[in-house]
């Protein structure tokens, strides 16, 4: 193999190389944006697990169908 031949095959696993971890990256970002948040259904106390960005809004019980504002009760407890 001649050297052009050499620093291009270098050149372009370095590219490659680049897009992984840029993808890596971009995952990594975006899995640490979803977090969860527990709270507790006020009618039937079932323990409901929700989005963090849904906090504060109106949601509805999986199993009493209860209508109730989405309220953290232990946000220390949250596991990513
Ligand atoms: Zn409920």
């Amino acid at each position: 193999m001649s050297a052009v031949g050499t620093i291009t095959v270098a050149s372009a696993c370095l590219v490659s190389a680049s897009a992984v971890g840029g993808y890596l990256w971009a995952w990594a970002r975006a899995r640490a944006n979803v977090r969860y948040l527990y709270g507790r259904c006020p009618s039937c106390k079932q323990r409901l697990r929700f989005l963090a960005a849904k906090a504060g809004r109106p949601g509805e019980c999986p199993r009493c169908r209860h209508r109730h504002k989405l309220a953290p009760f232990a946000e220390h407890a949250v596991s990513a």
